[in-house]
């Protein structure tokens, strides 16, 4: 059956020029045909895509937790209880939904574990289908360094007995040996992929994984052809902890071991130095960029000009930290362009290539989809937004609409959102889940079970400043 999206104004995508009054014509999920039609007051554009998420649904600021550096903020994560992986799942994909986003990545780091790991997964691919988004499961490997990306011995040394007790009850379980977690990943792959949702190897950094995990999942993702997202030189103590490790340099290593190439998008990457960025580049990796979430886990500030200079295929991510904690994907846009667009009349940063940033890398990343923008044969994920509210403001009737978009847009404009071609988000609301209903549930649940993380509660003091301690150590003053 084909239906038709009317466009006031039509963003097709990367590099192409806006026109007004068109219709897209959408036929088994895939765009048939776009011509000129009859405008119906909306913008319509490529769907945005999350290429660095974790399906996390509560922020440390709910906490009263709010600022915390990352190597801090990750333990202080275990404040908030586990809940049903369903119901926190489909919260946070159909916060997405609303926020524009027709692809995430789902770096499942943090698993709720009330079940065996398979039937948890079962229930995020389900609350992915239920809202309609295109999902990737980036299945987590984890198997060093629980605590500090160093032996721990000497900062448990320094913790009360009871302090020391929780952190060791919480953060230092014996892992799962590598092979496991590694073939498990293809098991979990066989039982959920297929309508949207795709599976791909998630270590969780090099700082987080042996040597051994790495490998086989070089080897893994070589022989199947299985998409990996890792997280990359995200803070300053990362990139002086990869310089011990790694002579030849972590860039370097990975792409010895079968990890930098199209298949792998890294997330953040704001300690990358040229060499590293050039190599990256030319092995065709994307690199995943969180303007937000570095902000407010005061990680830095990634250098994306530069990434784009030297050829990178760079997306957006938002990592479970828009700035606002709304999951806005388009305020998340304009963010990291107007961080980094220009100096003054050196433009750094073009519409095109942040529309780029913004849809399609992240789509690539997401689900190793090569289609750039709207146009007769790509698959039909697009975002309308209400044009008529957008512009009411306007003096000049002929404004560019994307250079609208980029001055005001934020997730209150969206009006539909199509992900091959079945509504997602229609009237500014989430079809598929109730969301409202949903969130409600969650926050309940999270009350409810909040008393059952007061150890780590008590402890998080001394723990936080005992990590201080640490990394602004000895091992990370040089
Ligand atoms: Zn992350």
């Amino acid at each position: 059956m084909t239906t038709t999206a009317a466009a006031s104004w039509l963003l097709p995508g990367a590099g192409k020029a806006a026109a007004a009054n068109q219709s897209v014509a959408v036929d088994g999920g895939t765009i048939t045909g776009v011509t000129a039609g009859q405008g119906n007051g909306s913008l319509v554009m490529p769907a945005l895509a999350n290429a660095h998420d974790h399906a996390r649904i509560a922020r440390l600021s709910q906490t009263g937790s709010y600022d915390v550096p990352l190597e801090a903020w990750l333990p202080y994560l275990t404040l908030l209880p586990a809940v049903d992986p369903y119901l926190s799942s489909a919260v946070s994909f159909a916060r997405s939904a609303r926020g524009g986003v027709g692809s995430v990545m789902a770096h499942y780091t943090r698993v709720q574990g009330l079940t065996d790991f398979p039937t948890e997964a079962r229930a995020v691919a389900r609350a992915a289908r239920d809202v309609g988004i295109r999902m990737a499961l980036a299945v987590h490997c984890r198997d060093l360094n629980p605590l500090v990306y160093d032996p721990h011995e000497k900062l448990l040394a320094e913790l009360s007995p009871e302090a020391c007790d929780c952190v060791t009850r919480r953060f230092l379980r014996k892992p799962v040996p590598a092979a496991e977690q590694v073939a498990m990943v293809e098991a979990v792959a066989r039982d959920i992929e297929g309508h949207g949702i795709t599976v791909q190897y998630g270590p969780a950094g090099v700082q987080w994984c042996t040597d051994e995990m790495l490998r086989l999942i070089g080897e893994a993702s070589g022989a199947s052809n299985r998409r990996v997202h890792m997280h990359l030189l995200e803070t300053k103590y990362q990139r002086a902890w990869a310089d011990r490790q790694f002579p030849q340099g972590i860039v370097r290593y990975l792409d010895e071991i079968g990890l930098v190439n199209e298949r792998v998008s890294f997330a953040h990457c704001i300690y990358l130095r040229s060499d590293e960025i050039d190599l990256i580049a030319e092995r065709g990796a994307t690199i995943v960029v969180n303007t937000s979430s570095n902000f407010i886990v005061s990680s830095g500030l990634a250098p994306v000009a530069e990434f784009i200079k030297r050829g990178c295929r760079v997306a957006m991510g938002l990592d479970g930290l828009a700035f606002d904690e709304d999951e806005d994907a388009l305020r998340e846009m304009r963010l990291a362009y107007n961080v980094h667009k220009a100096s003054g009349f050196d433009v750094r940063v073009s519409q095109a290539d942040l529309m780029r940033f913004a849809t399609a890398n992240g789509r690539f990343a997401v689900t190793g989809m090569k289609d750039e923008g709207l146009a007769p044969g790509a698959p039909a994920d697009l975002l309308a937004l209400d044009w008529k509210a957008l512009s009411a403001e306007l003096i000049e009737p002929d404004v560019p609409p994307f250079e609208l978009l980029l001055a005001k847009g934020v997730r209150q404009y969206i009006t539909g959102l199509i992900v091959a071609g079945c509504d997602v988000v229609r009237d500014g609301k989430v079809v598929g889940v109730d969301l409202p209903a949903l969130e409600a549930e969650l926050l309940a649940a999270l009350r409810a079970k909040y008393p059952t993380t007061a150890d780590v509660r008590a402890a998080m003091p001394e723990l936080k400043s005992a990590l201080r301690k640490h990394y602004t150590g000895p091992l990370y003053c040089a």
